[in-house]
């Protein structure tokens, strides 16, 4: 291979990497020069060595595969697993309302760089954290994941309608003290929330070219039409993208309806957000309609297997979204419902789950399709593929390698398939992020693990603590909520799981 230069920053060495090829993914043995942050050569055995090269990582006996990339997290959730657990997401939510609220900027920022170890740790170098809280203390993520040396995209998640609005229950159907309480609390108003997130787009969109903002209404039914059209504005004006919960349980696919009289979908692109720059989370109850449109536009959806299973959303008809040519991405969703950040983990799940609804095995995902999708799939989404998601010359060096000697991988037939089968995050050696090694040998670079653990036990502690009285009051408020989440219909013109 061309593209050596006489001195490298990192020379990652004796691994095999796996690369787009004509026919599938190709797993050559090649080594990995790396400068300024950047892929300059992939040396075949025969090829010759750079003169200098600063630091040597051994790759032998692993693959060397692009960074995963998480399209959907909230990096709050590090600090509430478990914290709501056999829910639907309506009742769900209000328990994560409680363990978002009133956190200190140290408790944002240590949420992330938790979710940091997390993902680094099973091979992921770019994460979408789709933040929770007060906007104005967001910044406090941004700076923990620069710090870490993540590459990050942070989206703080506004709404302007509060959540026992956007449920399919009258005011009738709640106890009426409850309500009037509910219907006394303050909520923000669209333009500070769009205010806010324009400071933090000023602050730190492209900060040392690993920091990005999207935009990130919490959701349509959660956004009044002036916030969703200023959220257009604000990421045509910044040259961004918007990430949204989109359509996560049949809940929601109902409440749009009952509010606007179409789709979701339809809604949004009336007010212009439908578009490449757009991502929606979940989409497990969009429609036929809906999934066409989004194809049309040119727009992502990101499937998050686990965090469907966990709060009971349902079976994302996978089928369809390839079948309407809708960009699909994968994430995690937050460790307090998706259970982990492992997106090996996660490609294993949207490998395997369709299978169970849709019958044709010509239309099951394969590894390749799955792989693709935790990886460039997710880098498109995130308008980033130019830069990561498949080991190329002129990429930036994202890389995690995996330690492929084990029993995953061995007897060999198919390394590719039996990454995406067998691996659990656990056998990732080395992380490498913008030519950066985070982690070697499973050992972080930039933080005391230990001591981040215990911080992250104290303030939980506290936050538990802090926040009792939201935690009492979502016992009440959940306990209604979990009707809403009972009875919602299966929406006309879905396509079914699968
Ligand atoms: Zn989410």
């Amino acid at each position: 291979m061309s593209g050596l230069t006489d001195e490298v920053d990192l020379l990652v060495t004796g691994g095999e990497v796996v690369r787009p090829g004509s026919a599938g993914h190709e797993v050559e043995r090649l080594d990995v020069a790396v400068v300024d942050g950047r892929i300059t050569g992939l040396l075949a055995p025969g090829d010759p060595r750079p003169g200098v090269v600063r630091r040597e990582l051994s790759a032998l006996g692993c693959l060397v595969v692009p960074g995963f990339v998480n399209a959907h997290s909230h990096s709050y959730g590090m600090l509430g697993r478990t914290q709501a657990d056999l829910l639907p997401l309506e009742p769900w939510m209000v328990y994560a309302n409680a363990i978002t609220a009133n956190r200190t900027e140290r408790e944002v920022a240590l949420a992330a760089t938790l979710s940091c170890v997390e993902l680094v740790r099973s091979g992921t170098t770019t994460v979408l954290d789709h933040l929770g809280g007060q906007v104005s203390g967001l910044g406090a993520a941004a700076q923990a994941y620069l710090d870490f040396g993540m590459r990050a995209v942070v989206a703080p998640m506004i709404g302007d309608v509060p959540l026992h609005h956007t449920v399919e229950l009258t005011g009738a159907q709640w106890p009426s003290a409850l309500w009037e309480e509910l219907e006394a609390a303050p909520v923000p108003s669209a333009g500070a929330l769009l205010d806010a997130t324009k400071d933090l787009l000023g602050s730190w969109h492209g900060r040392e070219g690993r920091i990005r903002v999207f935009v990130g209404p919490s959701g349509p039914q959660r956004c009044t039409d002036d916030l969703l059209r200023g959220c257009a504005e604000l990421a045509a004006d910044f040259d961004t993208g918007v990430h949204m919960h989109l359509i996560e349980t049949r809940n929601q696919a109902a409440t749009v309806r009952r509010l606007y009289g179409t789709t979701a979908v339809e809604h949004l692109d009336r007010l212009g957000l439908v578009n490449e720059r757009f991502m929606g989370a979940h989409g497990v109850w969009c429609s036929e309609s809906e999934l066409r449109l989004l194809g049309e536009r040119g727009a992502a959806l990101v499937h998050n297997p686990w965090s469907n299973l966990y709060v009971g959303s349902g079976i994302a008809p996978l089928t369809a979204w390839r079948r309407h040519g809708v960009r699909i991405a994968i994430g995690t969703d937050g460790a307090n419902c998706g259970c982990d950040l492992s997106m090996p983990l996660a490609m294993r799940l949207a490998a395997s789950l369709h299978r169970a609804h849709a019958f044709d095995p010509a239309q099951w995902p394969t590894p390749g399709e799955i792989f693709t999708a935790a990886t460039a799939g997710s880098a498109a989404a995130l308008g980033w593929a130019d830069e990561i998601g498949t080991v190329e010359e002129g990429k930036a060096a994202d890389l995690a390698v995996i330690d492929a000697s084990g029993t995953a991988y061995v007897p060999r037939y198919d390394p590719l398939a039996q990454l995406v089968y067998g691996e659990t995050g656990g056998n990732v050696r080395h992380t490498v992020i913008a030519g950066q090694v985070v982690m070697q040998d499973r050992v972080i670079a930039s933080v005391d693990e230990r001591d981040l653990l215990r911080e992250a036990q104290e303030a939980a502690t506290a936050l538990r603590q802090r926040n009792d009285g939201l935690f009492r009051a979502a016992d009440a408020q959940a306990e209604v909520l979990s009707r809403a989440s009972a009875t919602a219909p299966v929406p006309a013109d879905w396509p079914g799981a699968g």
